[in-house]
């Protein structure tokens, strides 16, 4: 079939074809542990509910503006104030379809073909794929240390004349690692001077742990949200849970918002009013129900620690943020996709190939569910991989005696 050849090289999103896989497997009624999946169980906060339920009875469900209804910016805005210490226009806002679509807008507004995009390994598998769809070109760095944080040293010499931006996400999905304050100060001050963009993923901004904070690059620059190259991007995905509603947004200088919003109304017109109206009220709303979700992420993350302590062979750099683990299994195979795959066939458990993640031979893990299935999911792959662990586990109802090791 002749297809667009930029169409085809796109990777399929490696997170959701293994939900999909999962839920198959679910169906016919395998007691599957779902490891992969990067949205925690938290029900929609109530004030996000009541403030959706309210504009889906008005039955005024029309096209909103194309950059979102005035009552949500309002929102972002003080959200922004409140946690950037920033105050911004409505005109350095726009709503979109989840942070993922706020992304493709930004890269496709500010890149010109064959333009470089700096990516930090590891990073979340949809940044190379949608500079590649925005004809740019992705420049993995990836930290030679053997850790999860590149040095500046390492960023500044992948930079050309053609680097257009940087994209950081910290705490970062999949290592849960939180970049230093000095590092991102150094990337701050050098996207300043060089004038290029430096895009946060703040998406999971406020999901982090053991009192650490994940400072913004907001609060490493002088100049004002006119002339600084720093770019925002956030949601209500993570942090309230609402990964359903498809709401993120980007805060950047007028020029690109209106060119944003451009492209937006040439594609999508607008984000449904019923999902701007849940937003709005998630950010207007009692904001206890982060720290609650944070707290309980916390929790998870630390039975998962005392999981990986008896996991022979397993390296973990402890995550400090966001509900993902990124354990170095090179001990048991440097092929991710496989042990992956091995681990879905022998004990049920869907995980995520650091491959997809620009880290072969780890594998992500995601602790955003419940207690009892981090612990399981844990058990199982221990059961499956480290010959020290008992070679007996209960899967569901049924008995398996491990005998491949
Ligand atoms: N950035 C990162 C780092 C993410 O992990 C995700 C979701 N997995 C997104 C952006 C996209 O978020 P949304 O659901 O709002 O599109």
């Amino acid at each position: 079939m002749s297809l667009s050849k930029l169409a085809r090289s796109i990777a399929e999103s490696p997170t959701l074809a293994l939900n999909e896989e999962a839920r198959l497997l679910r169906e016919r009624g395998e007691p599957v542990i779902h490891l992969g999946i990067g949205e925690p169980k938290n029900k929609t906060p109530i004030n996000a509910i009541l403030s959706s339920a309210a504009k889906l009875t008005s039955g005024e469900v029309k096209y909103t503006p194309t950059d979102g209804l005035p009552s949500l910016k309002k929102a972002i805005i003080r959200y922004t104030e409140e946690n950037y210490n920033r105050l911004v226009a409505p005109e350095n806002i726009i709503a979109t379809a989840g942070a993922k679509q706020s992304l493709f807008n930004l890269l496709y507004t500010i890149l010109n073909p064959q333009e470089e995009v700096i990516i930090l390994a590891p990073y979340w598998v949809s940044y190379p794929e949608i500079v590649k769809m925005c004809l740019g070109i992705p420049v993995i760095v990836t930290p030679e240390d053997g850790t999860f944080t590149p040095s500046f040293e390492e960023i500044e010499r992948a930079v050309t004349s053609y680097t257009r931006a940087i994209i950081i996400n910290t705490p970062n999905n999949p290592s849960g690692a939180i970049y230093p304050p000095a590092l991102i100060e150094k990337i701050v001050d050098f996207c300043e001077r060089k004038g290029i963009y430096l895009i946060c993923d703040d998406i999971y901004h406020k999901l982090t742990f053991d009192g650490n904070e994940a400072p913004p690059a907001w609060s490493f620059t002088q100049k004002d949200v006119e002339s600084t190259r720093v770019i925002v991007v956030n949601g209500v995905a993570k942090l309230y849970g609402m990964t359903g509603f498809r709401i993120g947004w980007v805060v950047a200088p007028r020029e690109i918002v209106r060119i944003m919003t451009n492209v937006q109304a040439q594609t999508t017109s607008c984000v449904s009013p019923v999902s701007q109206a849940a937003a709005e009220g998630a950010l207007n709303g009692i904001q206890s129900v982060v720290e609650a979700l944070r707290l309980q992420i916390e929790n998870n993350r630390n039975v998962m620690l005392q999981e990986m302590k008896s996991f022979n062979g397993a390296r973990l750099i402890p995550p400090q943020g966001t509900f993902y683990a990124l354990p170095d299994l090179r001990a048991f195979s440097t092929n991710s996709v496989e042990i992956s795959k091995f681990l879905l066939k022998k004990a049920l458990v869907v995980t995520v190939p650091g491959k997809d993640f620009g880290m072969e031979g780890h594998l992500r893990l995601s602790f955003a569910g419940s207690v009892k299935d981090v612990m399981e999911g844990m058990a199982r792959i221990k059961w499956a991989l480290d010959p020290t662990s008992p070679n007996e586990i209960y899967i569901g109802d049924r008995r398996m005696v491990r005998d491949w090791l």
